[in-house]
C-alpha cells in the first residue's frame, strides 16, 4: 500500500513524500522499484503504447494496483495518493510535440496529488526535464542501460566510458571505476539538484539552463509555453528572483500571466496623461536614481507606464508585484527584432485597452522603437521628450517638465491599482492611510489596519477587516468541519475557481473565519483528498 503527499510545487514540479508501507521517500527521487513494488513482476504484456488507438485501450489496458498504470485513451481508476505508472513514456522523450500532447490527458484524468511515475526514462541529462512536467518517481533502468552501452552519463548528455578517466567527476564509482555506480550516483545527484530548485521556486532557471545541449528538450519547452497545461499551473506570484537570460525567458507564461492582468483587471489611476518611461537594472524602479530623478521632474503630473523587456508594460502602481519587482535581464543596449515584436504586442494590447488624453514617450533606443510601433498599432499618436537618447539627461528632463506644465497634479494609486491586478475588483480606496516605509507598508482605513504590502511577492495581504473590501477569492470549508492550524484539501467545500497557488484567500466556514494565502490552485483544492489547501495566517471562532 501506497501513500502520496505533495509538498512544495513550482508549476507543475513538486516535492512530495511518498509512504510505501514502513518506507518513507522524499520525491522527486529514483528507486529500485521492483523491490518496492514487486507485484509489477506479476504483471508482464500489460503494457500498451501510448499511441494505441482507443479500440486497443478498451480491449487491453489493465489498470492494475500499486502503481496504477495510465493510457491517454483510457479511463484510470487512480485515487488521491496512488503512484500513477506512464507505461511508455519513453517512447515520446525524443518528440517534443507527442510529450506535451500527453500531459494534457495526464493531469486531466488523474487527481492532482498522485506520485507520476515514469518507468526506464530518468537520465542526468533529462531528469530535471521530466520532473519540470511534473513527474515524481523514476527507476535506474536507463542508467543501468546506458551502463551495458558503456556510456558515461551527466547532466550534458551521454558519452564514451573513457570520459571516466577524464577527471570530470570524482564520485565513488569514478574513484573505483564502477560506471554503473558513477551512472547511478550522478541520477541521483541530478535529482537532488532539481529539488533545491524546486524549493526555491527557480525551476525554469535551471530548465533553461539545461535544456541547451538538448534539441528535444528546448522543442518541448516552446511547446509547453504554448500549452495550457503549463499555464493553469502557475502560481500567482512567487518571491524569487526571475533570471530572463535566454530566448526562452521572453516566452516564459509568467510574462502572459501578468500582462493580461495589466490589460484585462488593472485600471489606470488616471486617464489624462500618461508616461512611457525606461526600466532600471534596481527593483522596485522608484529605488533608481534615475526614477527618483523621473518623479522629481513629475511630481505626480502623469501616470508612470514603465516600457521594459522582457515584460513589456509595467505601471508605477504594479512595481512590486512578480514578476516586475524581480527580473534580472542581460543589457546590451539593443532589443533585437524577435524579442520586439513580442513586445510591441503588450504595449500595443495596454495602449488600445487604456486611452489616454496624450502619451508622452520619455524613451530612447529599442523601448522608444517598441512604443514607437506600438503606437501606431494602437492608434496612439506619441509626444517625445528624450530627443538626446538619454532619457535622465537635462535636456530630457527639461522636454518632459514642459511637456506636464499645465498638467493637474495627483496621487498615484498603487493600492488600488494592485487590488485590481490581484483580485480583479475595483476598489474604492478614498480616506485610506498608508503607514511605514516604502515598500514595508500597511494600510489603514481610519484606525483600523486593512492591508499589509507583502514586499517579497508584491500582493496586498487583507485583514480580516480588509476582506471586507473584497467580495472574491473565497475559500468554504464543509459543515461540521473545524480546522486546527491550516487548512487540508479534504475540508474544502468550495473556493473561487481564480484561486492560484500564492494567492490570498478568505476561508469562511459554520463559526469559522481565516486569512491564510493558498497552497495549491482551486483545481488541486476541489480535487485532491492530500495536503494543505490554505496555508492560515489568522483565525477567528464565533
Ligand atoms: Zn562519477
Amino acid at each position: 500500500m501506497s501513500v502520496f503527499d505533495a509538498r512544495v510545487r513550482d508549476g507543475l514540479a513538486r516535492t512530495g513524500m511518498l509512504r510505501v508501507g514502513d518506507e518513507e521517500i522524499k520525491t522527486p527521487a529514483a528507486v529500485d522499484i521492483l523491490r518496492l513494488f514487486p507485484s509489477l513482476l506479476d504483471r508482464p504484456f500489460t503494457n500498451l503504447p501510448l499511441s494505441a488507438p482507443k479500440s486497443d485501450a478498451d480491449k487491453y489496458y489493465v489498470a492494475g494496483k500499486d502503481p496504477v498504470s495510465f493510457h491517454p485513451l483510457a479511463d484510470c481508476p487512480a485515487e488521491s495518493g496512488d503512484v500513477v505508472m506512464v507505461p511508455g513514456w519513453r517512447s515520446v522523450l525524443g518528440d517534443a510535440r507527442r510529450y506535451a500532447e500527453y500531459l494534457s490527458p495526464l493531469f486531466a484524468g488523474t487527481p492532482p496529488d498522485v506520485a507520476r511515475y515514469a518507468p526506464a526514462c530518468a537520465l542526468p541529462s533529462n531528469a530535471a526535464m521530466l520532473i519540470a512536467t511534473g513527474f515524481d518517481l523514476f527507476d535506474y533502468t536507463a542508467v543501468d542501460l546506458a551502463s551495458v552501452q558503456k556510456k558515461f552519463c551527466m547532466t550534458e548528455g551521454e558519452f564514451d566510458a573513457s570520459y571516466m578517466d577524464k577527471g570530470v567527476c570524482g564520485c565513488e564509482g569514478c574513484r573505483t571505476g564502477n560506471l554503473a555506480l558513477h551512472n547511478r550516483l550522478a541520477l541521483d545527484r541530478e535529482i537532488a539538484v532539481v529539488k533545491t530548485w524546486i524549493e526555491s521556486g527557480q525551476i525554469r532557471d535551471l530548465i533553461e539552463q539545461r535544456c541547451r545541449l538538448h534539441a528535444e528538450q528546448v522543442g518541448l519547452l516552446r511547446h509547453l509555453d504554448r500549452s495550457p497545461v503549463t499555464s493553469a499551473a502557475l502560481p500567482a506570484v512567487r518571491s524569487s528572483r526571475f533570471m530572463a537570460n535566454s530566448a526562452e525567458s521572453m516566452t516564459r507564461p509568467e510574462i502572459a500571466f501578468f500582462e493580461d492582468r495589466v490589460v484585462n483587471r488593472f485600471v489606470p489611476s488616471r486617464n489624462d496623461v500618461c508616461v512611457l518611461l525606461p526600466c532600471a537594472a534596481r527593483k522596485p524602479y522608484s529605488l533608481s536614481k534615475t526614477h527618483q530623478k523621473f518623479q522629481r521632474v513629475i511630481e505626480g503630473r502623469a501616470h508612470e507606464v514603465i516600457v521594459t523587456s522582457p515584460l513589456g508594460v509595467v505601471p508605477r502602481e504594479l512595481e512590486l508585484l512578480y514578476p516586475a519587482g524581480h527580473y534580472d535581464v542581460p543589457v546590451t543596449g539593443y532589443w533585437d527584432r524577435e524579442e520586439s515584436a513580442i513586445l510591441v504586442e503588450y504595449v500595443a494590447a495596454y495602449l488600445a485597452k487604456h486611452r489616454y488624453e496624450r502619451v508622452i514617450c520619455h524613451l530612447e533606443g529599442g523601448a522608444k522603437a517598441v512604443a514607437t510601433a506600438a503606437a501606431e498599432k494602437a492608434g496612439v499618436v506619441l509626444e517625445h521628450t528624450c530627443n538626446d537618447d538619454r532619457p535622465s539627461s537635462p535636456d530630457s528632463l527639461r522636454a518632459l517638465n514642459n511637456a506636464l506644465h499645465d498638467c493637474r497634479k495627483r496621487r498615484s494609486d498603487s493600492i488600488r491599482g494592485t487590488l485590481a491586478w490581484q483580485f480583479g475588483e475595483l476598489v474604492d480606496t478614498k480616506g485610506w492611510i498608508t503607514k511605514g516605509r516604502y515598500p514595508e507598508q500597511k494600510i489603514f482605513d481610519k484606525k483600523q489596519q486593512i492591508f499589509s504590502i507583502d514586499s517579497s511577492t508584491g500582493l496586498l495581504r487583507p485583514t480580516m477587516e480588509g476582506w471586507q473590501f473584497i467580495s472574491g477569492y473565497r475559500v468554504t470549508i464543509s459543515d461540521g468541519f473545524v480546522p486546527q492550524g491550516d487548512i487540508l484539501a479534504p475540508g474544502i467545500f468550495d473556493c473561487d475557481p481564480n484561486i492560484r497557488e500564492g494567492d490570498e484567500v478568505y476561508v469562511t466556514g459554520s463559526g469559522y473565519l481565516a486569512t491564510g494565502k493558498a497552497a495549491m490552485s482551486a483545481d488541486e483544492m476541489l480535487r485532491s483528498s492530500r495536503g494543505v489547501a490554505v496555508r492560515v495566517r489568522k483565525t477567528k471562532k464565533m
